[in-house]
């Protein structure tokens, strides 16, 4: 629980310069739940005090940030009927926390939670071709002409014909054994299951896939499937960058 000096949170939401705010206590201007406020270094805990000044109630919005290694059988949203949601795997009481784009049911790997809608916003922005990277397991064996293919952009299935951008294929591994193939694909967009229509694209598919970075931010060693945790300072530096 974050504790702060009321003085300090009022300047921080804006109310005024600490000087001021400490005359608007004196006039009797601030509130905690039911009791008007008589100090400057008085004591809030924000998980449970409102704070009121003038009799509105005063809020900062607190930006929370989480990377979470998703696993498969999870749903990238708030809500599902059938599905467990990514949001189960999130320890935050924030009810206004949403994924930053979405992996398939059945897609591992990196995805971010957070309610800061405007950074959200920018790293899902098809102007801002923010790249995304997966590790694929294909069945059938991929070739220097998918390599060429995908540099291209390959035509998918959407109604308007429209080539995806060129994206990265980098071959793994080959096993003629089994017929498999594994691959890296870095895509600058993100449209519907587009890893796997590109595959199926060039006459493959797409058996296994987890997302290893997205904007720059890599998926920590150490977080397992169904882990999450809050970015740290560095990590949301890199996100900020894009
Ligand atoms: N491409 C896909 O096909 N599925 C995902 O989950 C992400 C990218």
């Amino acid at each position: 629980m974050a504790q702060f000096r009321i003085d300090k949170y009022l300047a921080d939401a804006g109310i005024g310069t600490r000087s001021q705010i400490k005359k608007y206590i004196k006039t009797g201007l601030v509130r905690i739940n039911d009791t008007c406020v008589t100090r400057p270094e008085t004591k809030i805990d924000t998980s449970v005090d409102i704070i009121y000044f003038n009799n509105r109630p005063v809020q900062i919005e607190e930006l929370e940030y989480y990377i979470l290694n998703k696993p498969a059988g999870y749903v990238s949203a708030t809500k599902d009927n059938i599905f467990p949601t990514v949001m189960e795997l999130i320890s935050s009481n924030r009810k206004d926390l949403s994924p930053v784009g979405r992996l398939d049911k059945d897609t591992e790997g990196l995805l971010l939670i957070t309610n800061d809608g405007a950074l959200s916003h920018r790293l899902l922005s098809p102007k801002h071709h923010v790249d995304k990277i997966y590790y694929a397991k294909v069945a059938g064996i991929m070739t220097k002409e998918d390599v060429i293919a995908f540099e291209k952009g390959l035509e998918i299935g959407d109604e308007d014909l429209q080539t995806t951008l060129p994206a990265d294929l980098k071959i793994d591994s080959i096993d003629e054994s089994s017929n498999l193939s594994y691959v890296y694909i870095t895509l600058r967009e993100g449209k519907y299951h587009q890893v796997k229509r590109m595959v199926h694209a060039v006459g493959k598919e797409v058996l296994y896939l987890k997302r290893i970075s997205f904007g720059g931010l890599e998926l920590p060693k150490d977080l397992e499937p169904g882990q999450s945790r809050a970015l740290t300072k560095p990590e949301l530096e890199i996100l900020l960058s894009n």
